[in-house]
């Protein structure tokens, strides 16, 4: 006989990535409703510890409560900081007021603080963890694509000085992340098809077969169907492996650079104005770029090239210097933001280049002048 299921059907099973780094070792979980049991989660792992969350204005209005009930559900004082919204929160006078929060609540080295947001939360609540009492435990709840699938695993952790983005931190890894993919639903477009630009990333690196999944499956991993999950585990399972490959970034984790060499020049021409790029657009337009790049130089088929190009496009992000809106970005302006970039030693720059989908590799020897023709052929 038919017995009715009380509980609705899952939209997809939770998916486990394991980070293997020896005693530094943890999990990432992927699913739906892990806001709710999140208390559970971290009681298992970390039992009898009191709680810092710390969160932005945008992220606490819309899941602040939801976590606490969760955490209080499993015994686990909490307070909460919530913080503006925005990269300017990177910055010493929030890392102080978020330590000083954290003392105030008089945290143990062995009770946790927890990042409940985006890569700008986690990033400032991860290097608060790491320099309270030199060090408390840590616990990551990504809500944005972005964070979930890239800074919520690896254990770089910061904040951004008048001299550049990300240039004071530490290396502090978590001991949970918990990344309900159903909180992307609030996400905007522009931020989810950002956030979507690091996942095409690790297709790009050396996963072709992840590459043509996500040709196949992009518009279910936008609408929230079932490979909506499985794109961001296999996206987390990636830069788990790099990470467990080279923690502290001395050698195959530049690989994960890919598109940024030209991506943080183009935020940086545009003075990190977010209404002109965001950091995935950015991306975005740095992969499509590093592939004609490629091309141009002999590496890479231009058919290769073209269907990167398209998917990024298909997916609602720019792939040319042009699509950025606002004032025209000249190649000088370009050519002085690559050179500022810390990648360039004895006049030759660093890229992150490739030979086809999935096949890309460190090249230390790029000719400046080769990038000058290449941009200029770009810009007309
Ligand atoms: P973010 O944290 O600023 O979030 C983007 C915006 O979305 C914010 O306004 C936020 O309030 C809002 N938001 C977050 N979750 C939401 C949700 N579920 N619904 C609605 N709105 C939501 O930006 P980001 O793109 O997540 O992260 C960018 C930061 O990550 C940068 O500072 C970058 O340097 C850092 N980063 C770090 C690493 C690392 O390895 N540590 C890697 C990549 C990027
Ligand atoms: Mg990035």
């Amino acid at each position: 006989p038919a017995v009715s299921n009380p509980f609705p059907a899952r939209v997809d099973k939770e998916r486990h990535v394991r980070v293997a780094l020896a005693d530094r070792s943890y999990d990432i979980l992927i699913g739906e409703g892990l806001l709710d049991r999140a208390g559970a989660e971290i009681a298992a792992r970390l039992p009898g510890v009191r709680a810092v969350i710390v969160t932005d204005a945008t992220v606490a209005e819309l899941y602040l409560a939801r976590l606490e009930i969760a955490l209080a559900g499993a015994g686990i004082q909490t307070r909460a900081v919530t913080l503006p919204a925005g990269e300017t929160t990177k910055s010493f006078a929030h890392l102080e007021a978020t330590v000083d929060a954290i003392l105030q609540a008089r945290l143990e080295r062995g009770d946790v603080v927890i990042a409940l947001g985006g890569g700008v939360i986690g990033d400032l609540a991860g290097f608060a963890s790491a320099i309270v009492k030199r060090g408390t435990n840590f616990v990551q709840v990504p809500t944005t694509l972005l964070a979930q699938v890239d800074s919520s695993v690896g254990g770089k952790t910061g904040i951004n000085t008048p001299h550049g983005k990300n240039l004071v931190g530490a290396f502090h890894q978590p001991s949970l992340v918990l990344a309900d993919i159903a909180t992307l639903d609030t996400l905007s477009p522009r931020e989810f098809a950002a956030g979507y630009a690091e996942v095409v990333k690790y297709g790009l690196i050396d996963r072709p077969d992840f590459f043509d999944f996500l040709e196949r499956h992009r518009g279910s991993v936008f609408a929230g169907g079932p490979e909506r999950s499985e794109a961001i585990a296999i996206s987390c399972q990636a830069k788990a492996d790099v990470v467990a490959a080279d923690e502290r970034e001395t050698g195959a984790r530049a690989l994960l650079n890919l598109g940024h060499t030209f991506g943080h020049a183009l935020e940086r021409a545009v003075a990190y104005d977010p209404a002109r790029l965001v950091h995935g657009e950015g991306v975005a337009i740095g992969m499509a770029l590093a592939h004609r790049f490629s091309r141009t130089l002999g590496l890479c088929s231009g058919q290769d090239a073209g269907r990167v190009t398209a998917h990024l496009e298909a997916a609602g992000l720019p792939t040319t210097i042009g699509a950025i809106p606002g004032p025209r970005l000249g190649r000088e302006t370009l050519m002085e933001a690559i050179a500022q970039d810390k990648k360039v030693s004895r006049g030759r720059l660093t890229f992150i280049l490739t030979r086809g989908l999935g096949q890309a590799f460190v090249s230390k020897d790029v000719d400046p002048e080769a990038v000058v023709r290449f941009l200029d052929e770009e810009l007309t």
